[in-house]
């Protein structure tokens, strides 16, 4: 499988590089060059088969020249091992024909540690069988930040250091983050918010000199890894609702893209999803996308959904790429008018494409909170923020299409945002017990300034040689 750069202009690698490598060097993102497919046979042998053999099967394809079939199922096996449910992405109804998919059962308790536990394990085996070091830096609007540091802490080969927006992450967020002991862990508190976050790690990616010189690796959702480890539970989910017999549709918290991409690429291998839609909070530059063609920069509200208070979506460009039809000089085009002129217009045919697989919906503050309620009063299920937005928007999808189950992902447990819980219900609900000490727990954080020469620095001088 050879991965090649959404901007065209970058190496061809195999996984291995595209893993390590995380950002191509033309700016761009890697995607594999052809989506490996699975037959209707091979989708329905998945039913009734543990997650992890599931993972095994829908992964290895994509990986399959960089790891050995036991290296890649010990890799799965440890990955999950530390979840505290059995299924690690058990469904609950909520209503005839709509389901919800609990991703939040993992060590951080968001669903990037679906993603993020593997890249460690994989991280682990890669670096030893090279004999070499590497430095993570991580943008984060809270949930990436932790899962990253819980899937890298402690590893002899790697230093993290993660960058989140000063005073807009949640306090369970930010503690999961700076409470770690292990000196190869690095919470950086930046003034900004995460889009600046997310463009200083752009720019520390793009200075050819520093990114050879520390060995620069990148774990956010530009790494295609992450995408790959996301696609497994759209599989499960929808083989034990009737796929491939039956067309499932999914409702995604979105932000970064990358969650919803993983979906598309499921889609791509051959399981019969009918739609999936893009829900956003108030932050809703997709959802006005998709609306009206034109990705046109607002500026971000903070919002009590964090981890969606994003602009620049990332993982849309994986979606315009195969929008385009795979042309990468029109999507460096696309991403240097957004940089300059802060919007685009999505060509007739790309949009067409677009509305040919994504529906959107966004949901207001108030209607966040107001689904939080609902949704107690008419399930007992308490959702955090961004499970209640995608809810939300989960039902209205639904309602043009009853006859489709739909399932919406729940990415993070209720307890990682309890002031929006507690606003909405009354509930302040809490952490699981086996991590009720963390509001003990002494923090460690260095405050940075949005300065690319000073972070440089900073990491430059902490990192281990
Ligand atoms: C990261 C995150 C999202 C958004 O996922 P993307 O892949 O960035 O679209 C939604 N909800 C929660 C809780 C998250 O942590």
């Amino acid at each position: 499988m050879r991965y090649v750069s959404t901007r065209g202009q970058a190496p061809v690698l195999n996984f291995g590089d595209a893993m390590l490598t995380g950002l191509a060097r033309d700016g761009g993102l890697y995607v594999p060059e052809t989506v490996p497919q699975m037959s209707q046979t091979e989708i329905a042998a998945l039913a009734g088969l543990s997650y992890e053999e599931v993972a095994f099967r829908v992964m290895k394809p994509f990986v399959s020249e960089t790891f050995s079939e036991e290296e890649l199922r010990g890799a799965i096996t440890r990955a999950y091992a530390g979840f505290g449910h059995v299924a690690r992405a058990p469904m609950v109804q909520l209503a005839p024909n709509h389901f919800l998919l609990e991703l939040f059962h993992g060590p951080t308790l968001a669903f990037k540690d679906f993603a993020m536990q593997v890249i460690g394990q994989l991280f682990q085996i890669e670096l030893e069988r090279r004999q070499q070091k590497i430095t993570i830096v991580g943008a984060t609007s809270g949930d990436t930040g932790s899962a990253a540091i819980e899937a890298f802490r402690g590893l002899d080969n790697v230093d993290v250091f993660i960058l989140f927006p000063h005073g807009r992450v949640s306090e369970v967020q930010r503690r999961q983050m700076t409470t770690p002991v292990e000196s190869n862990v690095h919470a950086l508190a930046m003034d900004g918010d995460f889009d600046d976050c997310q463009a200083k790690l752009k720019d520390m990616f793009n200075d050819f000199t520093f990114r050879d010189e520390v060995g620069l690796a990148g774990v956010n959702s530009i790494n295609f890894a992450r995408v790959l480890a996301q696609i497994v539970y759209y599989f499960t989910a929808a083989v034990s609702l009737g796929a491939p017999e039956r067309k499932i549709s999914f409702t995604v918290p979105t932000g970064n893209f990358g969650d919803i991409f993983a979906g598309f690429l499921a889609r791509e291998m051959g399981l019969p999803i009918e739609r999936l839609v893009i829900a956003t909070n108030q932050n809703d530059i997709l959802h006005r996308c998709l609306e009206r063609g034109d990705y046109t920069k607002q500026g971000v509200t903070p919002s009590i959904s964090p981890s969606m208070d994003i602009e620049v979506s990332s993982n849309f460009e994986r979606a315009l790429y195969w929008a385009y039809g795979k042309d990468g000089a029109a999507i460096a085009a696309l991403m240097d008018e957004l940089k300059t002129e802060g919007s685009f217009t999505v060509s007739q045919n790309a949009i067409g494409a677009l509305r040919a697989v994504y529906d959107s919906g966004m949901a207001s503050e108030a209607r966040t909170l107001a689904e939080i309620t609902d949704s107690l009063n008419e399930t007992g299920e308490l959702l955090c923020p961004h499970s209640a937005i995608a809810v939300s928007v989960g039902k209205q999808a639904l309602a043009r299409d009853p006859a489709t189950p739909m399932v919406t992902l729940a990415t993070a447990h209720p307890a990682k945002f309890p002031d929006a819980v507690e606003k909405a219900t009354g509930i302040r609900p809490e952490l699981p017990p086996r991590m009720a000490d963390l509001f003990d727990r002494e923090e460690r954080v260095t405050r940075v300034p949005n300065d690319l020469d000073a972070l440089e620095a900073l990491i430059r001088e902490r990192r281990r040689t």
